[in-house]
C-alpha cells in the first residue's frame, strides 16, 4: 500500500490497541485518515484541526452518517468536530484527549512554530498519548530522484538522531516517554536508514507529568473556529 496508507494505518491498529475514547486529528487535511477513524467505536469524539479551511469546508460533508446510520442508532454515541486553527495555538476544546494524531504536520512548520507547537501539544493539551511521523531524512537517498527534501513546503527533514533528541527533549521537559517506530522499509532492509516515515509514539507519563505542571494560569478561551459539527 501507497505510504501515507501505511501511515494511516499504524494510526488504526493503535487505536484498536489501546482503545482512546477522544482522538484528535492534527493537520487533519482532506480528512482522510478521520474518515478511517470514525468506524472506531470505541471513539466518542473525534476533532480534526488544520489550517487550510477550504480542504475541511469541502470534504466535511464526507464525515456525516450514511443513510443507515441515521436509520440505526450506534451503541455508542459518537461528535465529530472539525475546526480551522493551527497546532501553536492553545485551544481549551481539545484538551486532555486520550490520543492525538499528527502525521507528517511537524515538517511543515518552522523550527519556531516546532517549538511553540510542542509546548501547546504537550505542555497544554497533554494528551495520554500522542503519534508523530515526519519523514527520516537518512532514508532520502534511497528515494529515486530525491534530491533535497521531499516536498517543497517542508521546512526541514529530520534525521533519525535529530528527530530522537527533539522527541527526547519534549519527554524531559513535559513528562512522556517516547518509543521510535516507523513505517516503509527498504526491501535491502538496511538498518542504519531506518523506515521512510519515521514515528514517534508518546505516552504521558502521569506521575512525572504532575511533578512538572506548571501552575501557569492558561485564560480557557477558544481560539479555533468550528466549521463543522456532526453527532452520530
Ligand atoms: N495529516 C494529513 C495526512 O496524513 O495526509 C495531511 C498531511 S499534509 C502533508 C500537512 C497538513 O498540515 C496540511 O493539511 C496543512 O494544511 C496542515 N498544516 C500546516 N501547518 C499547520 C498548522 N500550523 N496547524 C494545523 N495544520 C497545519
Amino acid at each position: 500500500p501507497p505510504l501515507y496508507k501505511q501511515r494511516h494505518d499504524f494510526v488504526i491498529q493503535f487505536v484498536k490497541d489501546h482503545k482512546p475514547k477522544k482522538v484528535v486529528d492534527l493537520g487533519c487535511g482532506d480528512l482522510k485518515l478521520l474518515r478511517k477513524l470514525r468506524f472506531h467505536r470505541e471513539i466518542q469524539l473525534l476533532a480534526g484541526v488544520d489550517t487550510n479551511s477550504s480542504v475541511i469546508t469541502k470534504k466535511k460533508h464526507s464525515l456525516s452518517p450514511l443513510p443507515t446510520e441515521y436509520l440505526q442508532p450506534p451503541v455508542h454515541p459518537l461528535t465529530v468536530e472539525l475546526y480551522h486553527g493551527s497546532v501553536t495555538k492553545r485551544e481549551p476544546r481539545i484538551k486532555g484527549y486520550d490520543l492525538a494524531t499528527c502525521i507528517e504536520l511537524v515538517e511543515h512548520l518552522h523550527p519556531a512554530e516546532v517549538e511553540k507547537f510542542a509546548e501547546v501539544l504537550f505542555g497544554y493539551m497533554a494528551p495520554s498519548a500522542a503519534v508523530i511521523s515526519t519523514p527520516n531524512a537518512d532514508y532520502n537517498p534511497l528515494l529515486p530522484g530525491c534530491s533535497g527534501f521531499r516536498h517543497l513546503d517542508h521546512k526541514f527533514e529530520w534525521t533519525q538522531a535529530e528527530f530522537c533528541s527533539w522527541a527526547l527533549e519534549i519527554c524531559r521537559s513535559y513528562g512522556y516517554r517516547v518509543e521510535f517506530t516507523g513505517v516503509g522499509r527498504h526491501p535491502s532492509d538496511e538498518e542504519s536508514v531506518g523506515f521512510c516515515s519515521q514515528i514517534g509514539v508518546f505516552y504521558k507519563d502521569t506521575s512525572r507529568c504532575s511533578m512538572l505542571l506548571r501552575n501557569e494560569a492558561y485564560e480557557d478561551v477558544p481560539v479555533y473556529s468550528l466549521l463543522y459539527k456532526v453527532e452520530y
